[in-house]
């Protein structure tokens, strides 16, 4: 596309949205909040757009949105390259993205590796959930990692800018002091400070700095768009961390404290959007677990707007939260046992959810008016067993009969997705120990759970792919010479590193 269609296609987008700042450019330092996606999934993403609005309301800066579905890559609010930015901020939520922070680099003409770059160059920043997993795939192509929540720090970042602006390395060494700061390699060689000791390919773990007050920051979209998955919807951040540990998941373990925000703020964000909206959509890691969810639900029914959630726990929901968001036009509840059998519920730290609760929260949700149901599993769970796959198949068989025998009598059956994801095992938690299960065992599985499920009928399922669940396993828990892997996909794409880095050439050529 060129730069005259990338301007068109950005106007059209900026008129169809609603909120947002744009100040003009060059009315002082510029920050490039970069999500590295497409523009319909980034802007279902709530942290950047804090980001955006914590920078763009301090008057000596000004933040603009970058997606990377755009040739040239073009800001949104202003239309401006990458170059011209004094700071670059990729915000990473997931780990095969991290090909696409490499591929905008390139395109933007900014050396990607950290070391061949001058101070001329954007300082470039690697920040969001992914850096707190494993940064090292990304390491030397950052100038900066930002360990934990980006709320305080940008603002840290901010004010070592404006005292430092005229030297990129009393920037570096200012920062490098400040908790959270990691300065890498690449940067410090660059600009001849001292390097850190990184024998062995494993860099030290970095203490995260976390907010302790949700509630000082206002962590709701500022900007709404149709052109996202949660279309015209302001989300709206209820909690952060959460209060479970189930086994396999990184925020229970790694991002906690959980902090819930207060329902007076939960209020006070919803009525300061409505001019832009009537839809919001609530964002935390276990919506049901809030100790106030019932006075927000009310407070939402007396406002008459619409509601919506990603994901609920089944454990946790309760007959008026599944009224509420049917209230609000919700199509579909979405659930994650995560594994068909007891057994493998328990390891995974859902012993709270036998199938009867399942049952229970299906009947409870198409009473209530919501007529379709989403489920996710995982397959390759360490210890399963084919008998664990076919638990899966007899929950979904289950689980289908009672949908259907609550629904007729509503007059309407809806849809019944099935989702199965791959098991990949993150750092720093219980399962993080175990290797992804090997692709020709995963094909196996698979291909059984398939075969199981289309014995039942009138299903969607949605198959996960083996070589994204494969490269993601490497992102997740590879150490440095991950950044050799993800230079082979930017040459290549997945498959081909996959088949082609000799580091895990033997480990993955099974699967391909
Ligand atoms: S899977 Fe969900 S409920 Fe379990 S620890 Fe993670 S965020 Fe919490």
């Amino acid at each position: 596309m060129g730069s005259y269609e990338t301007r068109k296609r950005i106007s059209r987008l900026l008129a169809d949205e609603r909120g947002g700042n744009r100040k003009p450019f060059g009315s002082g330092h510029a920050l490039g909040i970069i999500y590295p996606n497409e523009y319909r999934i980034g802007m279902s993403n709530l942290g950047h757009q804090i980001i955006y609005s914590i920078v763009n309301s301090d008057p000596g800066w000004s933040c603009e949105r970058f997606y990377t579905d755009f040739d040239p890559p073009l800001s949104m609010e202003n239309q401006q390259a990458p170059c011209g930015f004094n700071i670059l901020a990729f915000s990473i939520a997931y780990e095969l993205d991290y090909l696409n922070a490499l591929d905008f680099l390139e395109r933007a003409g900014i050396p990607l590796r950290a070391s061949d770059r001058a101070s001329a160059c954007p300082l470039i920043v690697a920040a969001g959930v992914c850096i707190s997993v494993n940064r090292h795939p990304i390491y030397e192509f950052a100038d900066v990692c930002l360990h934990g929540e980006g709320e305080e720090l940008v603002k840290t970042l901010m004010r070592a800018y404006d005292e430092h602006s005229g030297g990129r390395r009393r920037l570096l060494e200012s920062l490098a002091e400040k908790s959270g700061f990691e300065i890498t390699a690449g940067a410090r060689k660059s600009f001849g400070m001292d390097m850190p000791d990184i024998a062995g390919g494993r860099l030290p773990f970095v203490e995260r700095v976390f907010v302790k007050r949700i509630e000082d920051h206002r962590c709701c979209s500022v900007i709404v768009t149709p052109h996202t998955e949660f279309a015209s919807m302001c989300l709206v951040e209820i909690a952060r961390g959460c209060p479970y540990n189930c086994a396999f998941c990184f925020v229970g373990h790694n991002l906690n404290p959980c902090r819930f925000v207060s329902a007076r703020h939960v209020k006070e964000w919803i009525s300061g959007s409505l001019a832009l909206t009537n839809r919001f959509g609530l964002i935390a890691s276990a919506i049901g677990s809030h100790p106030e969810i019932d006075e927000i639900c009310s407070y939402c029914d007396e406002q008459g707007v619409h509601v919506s959630c990603s994901s609920l726990r089944a454990e946790d929901v309760t007959p008026a939260m599944l009224g509420t968001l049917a209230r609000g036009g919700a199509q579909t509840l979405t659930i994650a046992p995560e594994a068909g059998s007891p057994r493998l519920r328990r390891l995974l730290g859902k012993a709270r959810l036998p199938d009867e609760r399942i049952d229970w929260v299906v009947e409870q949700a198409v009473k209530a008016g919501i007529p379709s149901l989403k489920m996710y599993f995982m397959a390759g769970l360490p210890t399963e067993t084919e008998e664990d796959i076919g638990a899966i198949a007899q929950l979904v068989r289950r689980v289908q009969k009672v949908f259907v025998s609550v629904s007729r009598p509503q007059g309407r059956i809806g849809s019944l997705m099935i989702n199965v994801g791959i098991f990949v095992p993150k750092p720093g938690t219980p399962l993080g120990k175990y290797a992804i299960m090997p692709g020709g065992q995963l094909k196996r599985r698979l291909a059984l759970l398939k075969k199981q499920l289309g014995s039942i009928g009138s299903l969607r399922y949605q198959p996960p792919s083996l070589m994204h669940a494969q490269a993601q396993a490497i992102l997740a828990s590879g150490d440095l010479r991950a950044a050799g892997f993800l230079l082979a996909a930017l040459k290549g794409g997945w498959r081909s590193a996959l088949r082609e880095c000799p580091l895990f050439t033997n480990a993955f050529r099974e699967m391909l």
